[in-house]
């Protein structure tokens, strides 16, 4: 049970179970301190009897709500208590949103914080294999089955096929032959769409092909030259000029395209800010890319030094900047707005985004614990070498299955039984953990997720959540303009 105080001296009994927040008046205040935390709080005599009048209407209304499961009365014993059984994956399989082609792992360029690179044990034992179409293609037959079964439920809402990387212009002959296999599968009732995340630097060779397929571009690039400066060829030489260069040849001769389906990632380091990039991007091309920030696990030990030099913070350097309208501007790739965002979302009750989730009973969300997406709930991935992942951010020791000589491997059963492991070690912390609900930490990234007792390093007490729920709450208060925003923008509300 949580009661906040904030900074306008609004109090709020926030009740974690229910996802209610009721707004307290001075007196219910008063009776719920006194009742649940045992809490006596001075107070004048004329208030004193204004509370033994009221004292009767409130004891009913606190008895009402606690015999609704308020004020923590939830048998806990019986939450995250789902497994997952082989037509879960089935199912998800059926309606995953995206499938991701590693496409290769070569690169024309040699970006110093590459995730593959020489900070990551990621990049050591890489080499420069290509996907080989036979597998993609055998994967894409396979989901075409599922796609045509009574597991679809998803209908037109567009089956993304990306192309990831390496450099996936690198292998543009794969990328032809996946498209063109697409063109001829019937779907009976969805389409295909495409997207690619690329350096830029082919894109003056493709770029034809990518806009008569109706592709989405994501295209790398933190900034003016020198903000640009970790992005290297393999002689050392800033890319920024050739991309910088192709970009503007797409704005030029493809407008209506580039208005529509180019966007960009900015990642934030040393070499530049979160000002500068604003400025480059509004001035150069009049949008905003994603700013990411230099992820900070699997770096190799001795590289850590290296690594944080390099480290720079996004709100740290927005507030450097002195100007906090950048922040607005950059909205949903504002660190900020994406965890005021996942608060509106988790922790304020009826908040939902659609009409199924309105008659859903919210009681299954909490029976999964940690906040990892169900095994192929978000996308699925194919790596160059055949090894099948639930995203490409994961280690590759974290294998769902393998296509292999044009065939796929994968064992609902097993898949099934891998996740309910991982979720059984978990479970006693995410039962006694106060975020469970809007948790976000996936656990492929809980150091030693495999080893028999991992330690959740994310894990909040009543004492931490308490001081999160303050920070959201003011926020919140602060900035109104923002919740309206989030609700708009965010979830359509
Ligand atoms: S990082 Fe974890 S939670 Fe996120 S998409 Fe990948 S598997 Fe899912
Ligand atoms: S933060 Fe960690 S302990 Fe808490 S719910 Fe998430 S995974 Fe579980």
């Amino acid at each position: 049970m949580t009661i906040i105080e904030t900074q306008t001296g609004h109090n709020y009994y926030f009740d974690h179970i229910q996802k209610q927040w009721l707004l307290l008046n001075p007196t219910f205040l008063y009776f719920i301190k006194t009742k649940i935390e045992n809490q006596i709080f001075p107070t004048n005599e004329k208030h004193q009897k204004r509370i033994s009048q009221l004292m009767k209407y409130y004891n009913n209304k606190y008895n009402f709500l606690s015999s609704h499961n308020y004020f923590d009365n939830l048998d806990k014993s019986n939450l995250f208590k789902l497994e997952l059984t082989a037509n879960d994956i089935n199912y998800n399989l059926a309606n995953t949103p995206q499938v991701v082609f590693e496409v290769t792992e070569n690169c024309n360029l040699s970006c110093k914080y590459c995730g593959y690179g020489e900070l990551y044990q990621k990049g050591i034992n890489r080499s420069n294999r290509n996907l080989s179409f036979e597998n993609a293609k055998a994967l894409i037959d396979y989901l075409s089955g599922l796609w045509n079964s009574n597991y679809y439920h998803s209908y037109n809402r567009g089956i993304e096929i990306g192309f990831y990387g390496g450099e996936p212009l690198i292998n543009m002959n794969f990328i032809k032959q996946v498209v063109d296999l697409c063109s001829h599968i019937s779907l009976n009732d969805d389409y295909f769409k495409f997207n690619i995340t690329t350096n830029g630097i082919l894109l003056d060779k493709h770029i034809e092909f990518l806009v008569n397929n109706n592709f989405t571009i994501k295209i790398s690039l933190d900034g003016d030259f020198i903000n640009n400066g970790y992005r290297i060829t393999k002689n050392g030489e800033n890319s920024f000029d050739k991309v910088f260069q192709n970009i503007k040849y797409i704005q030029k001769k493809f407008s209506d395209f580039f208005n529509t389906n180019v966007h960009f990632n900015s990642v934030l380091h040393n070499k530049n800010s979160a000002k500068e990039i604003h400025t480059f991007f509004s001035t150069n091309f009049q949008k905003l890319p994603a700013v990411l920030p230099l992820n900070n696990s699997g770096i190799l030990e001795s590289k850590k030094d290296e690594f944080w030099e390099m480290y720079r913070n996004y709100n740290q350097s927005v507030s450097e900047s002195g100007d906090s309208t950048i922040d607005i501007d950059f909205f949903t790739s504002s660190p900020k707005i994406l965890d005021l965002s996942l608060f509106v979302h988790s922790e304020i009750g009826y908040n939902y985004t659609n009409y199924i989730n309105l008659l859903k009973d919210q009681s299954f969300l909490r029976e999964i614990p940690t906040g990892t997406c169900l095994p192929f709930g978000k996308k699925i991935y194919l790596r160059a070498n055949g090894e099948i992942l639930p995203c490409e951010r994961i280690d590759h020791i974290f294998s769902l299955g393998r296509v292999e000589k044009g065939r796929v491997h994968l064992d609902f059963n097993l898949v099934a039984k891998k996740y309910n492991a991982y979720y059984k070690k978990l479970r006693s912390q995410c039962i006694s953990c106060y975020i469970h609900s809007s948790c976000k930490q996936c656990l492929f990234y809980i150091p030693n997720i495999n080893i028999k007792n991992p330690i959740c390093r994310s894990y909040k007490n009543i004492q931490a959540y308490k001081n999160y729920l303050d920070e959201m709450v003011n926020e919140i208060e602060k900035d109104k303009k923002t919740y309206v925003r989030i609700k708009k923008e965010i979830f359509n509300n």
